[in-house]
């Protein structure tokens, strides 16, 4: 059978399997490896994962939360200073 020539001549994938060959599978678009070798690790974030109902647990509302509750424990620990 035939190999496709556009299996032939696309970049490989750098990774190294679990048997100690290089894995040589065609890497995805833009990376060095291919799909099953980490090119998409993770989840993919924010709206393209189904989130984002009311936006209380965006990153930035997170981080303010955050900020917030470090001020409150300084105040509560040291007094008001400046
Ligand atoms: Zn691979």
């Amino acid at each position: 059978m035939k190999q496709p020539e556009g299996l032939r001549t696309c970049a490989k994938c750098q990774a190294t399997t679990r048997a100690g060959k290089s894995c040589r599978s065609p890497a995805v678009t833009g990376k060095r490896v291919c799909r099953m070798h980490g090119a998409f690790a993770g989840a993919p974030r924010g709206k393209r994962n189904g989130s984002f109902k009311h936006g209380g647990e965006t990153q930035e509302a997170v981080a303010l939360r955050r900020e917030a509750s470090a001020l409150l424990k300084r105040i509560r620990e040291d007094g008001i200073t400046a």
